[in-house]
């Protein structure tokens, strides 16, 4: 098989992987006549798939032979898929050869698991050394790890890579029992709080002037939506986790949809893409806003409503909260007031310093007057008090009933 036909494969074997984001990477650039290429200090994934996905980079599998089963994926052993496996030395040559021609920033490489935890993951670990230390590679570099591989292995790939992730893929045990019995959740933990005591580690010899260090910035991780009953109520449980216990950068949640030879015991229908979207907005709400997972869903709110965005959704279970007073809500609070974002709030509070604000104030920082007018107070607003007791504030929020297709 030509490198072509390979490149083909475990491209399109790739693409089911969500989490190639390389936002907040520490930028590495070859100024000064050494090394090769530059990474971006922004978001380097510009290009999508036409289903949505980010598919930039140069995004292969080093394999798509695998030992696992899990169900939800096309590379599975069970599936009937054509098989190819690049090189180390062949991954490296397509890297160098695709940067030099522009194609490309950085690469996002992950595998099947071939023989054993070890070796596949030394085969990464290759193509990783070998282009930072062989021929000085100073692009992107996203290692996908096993959790299963030896802690040495983990820590090498941390130390050539940008961004290292560990796919959780399913919230809870049970779940990864019945769709990835290979797959445990206690050691992809152990994994992630093994790489990020390295990381740690690494940050305070930084820290203490120790430049010569190269470390990856953070790891990250996928969960896919819709492949089994977890409810949203259980994803944000478990992303609250992965950012407290172990600082994750990102949880990328990637909304399930049916892969060709599927297995029998997954939906036949693709979970809905707003689903995956109202996911990343409520994750928003807890790394960002200040809002705790219960304050967004409860036991007996499991699912985020699909209608509205949550913090709106929040806002409207929470009346009573509001109006506030722009003179004098605090930071706090003024984060929950749907329509406001971190920057906003920080361009009031410093604005009320020296002049009340008024509506056309609002209107000039492009703050969407609709839909904060219910909700706050200004020099020349207030909100007549039924407004907020009105059910006519969800109609007005939540979208417009739609005529149902009829299928035959
Ligand atoms: S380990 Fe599971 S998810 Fe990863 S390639 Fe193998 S079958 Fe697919």
């Amino acid at each position: 098989m030509d490198l072509q036909e390979k490149l083909a494969i475990l491209a399109d074997a790739a693409k089911y992987d969500a989490s190639c984001a390389s936002s907040g990477a520490k930028r590495r650039d070859s100024r000064g006549g050494t090394g090769v290429g530059s990474a971006g200090g922004a978001g380097i994934c510009h290009s999508y798939a036409p289903d949505g996905r980010c598919i930039s980079l140069l995004k292969v599998l080093l394999t798509n032979r695998c030992l696992y089963d899990c169900h939800y994926c096309i590379n599975r052993r069970s599936s009937n898929v054509r098989r190819a496996a690049f090189t180390p030395a062949e991954v490296v040559r397509l890297t160098l050869d695709f940067y030099k021609r522009n194609y490309i920033e950085g690469l996002f490489l992950s595998s099947g698991i071939i023989r054993s935890a070890d070796h596949t993951m030394e085969q990464l670990v290759a193509v990783a050394r070998t282009l930072r230390e062989v021929h000085d590679f100073r692009g992107y570099l996203h290692l996908k790890t096993i959790p299963e591989a030896s802690p040495e292995l983990i820590e090498e790939a941390a130390r050539h890579a940008d961004r290292i992730s560990l796919n959780l893929e399913l919230p809870k045990q049970e779940s990864l029992s019945r769709f990835a019995p290979e797959k445990n959740l206690g050691r992809t933990k152990q994994a992630m709080g093994r790489i990020r005591l390295k990381l740690d580690e690494a940050n305070d010899r930084k820290r203490s002037g120790d430049r010569r260090l190269r470390h990856a910035t953070g790891q990250s991780t996928q969960v896919i939506v819709g492949a089994d009953e977890s409810t949203d109520a259980d994803f944000l449980a478990r992303s609250e986790e992965l950012y407290g216990s172990y600082r994750l950068r990102r949880v990328y949640y990637s909304a399930f949809s049916p892969i060709p030879e599927p297995s029998a015991i997954l939906p036949a229908k693709p979970a809905p893409l707003l689903r995956e979207h109202r996911l990343y907005q409520a994750d928003w709400l807890m790394r960002f806003y200040g809002f705790h997972r219960r304050e967004i869903l409860t036991p007996e709110l499991p699912n985020l409503d699909l209608r509205l965005d949550p913090k709106l959704a929040w806002a409207l279970r929470n009346r009573h909260r509001f109006p506030l007073d722009l003179r004098t809500a605090t930071r706090e609070d003024l984060l929950r007031v749907p329509g406001l974002g971190p920057r906003n709030v920080e361009r009031l509070l410093s604005i009320r310093r020296f002049a009340p604000i008024r509506l056309a104030d609002l209107a000039r920082l492009r703050i969407s007057l609709p839909k904060v007018r219910p909700f706050l107070i200004t020099a020349d607003h207030r909100p007549p008090a039924t407004e907020l007791d009105s059910d006519r504030l969800l109609a007005r929020f939540a979208p417009k009933p739609e005529q149902l297709e009829l299928f035959c």
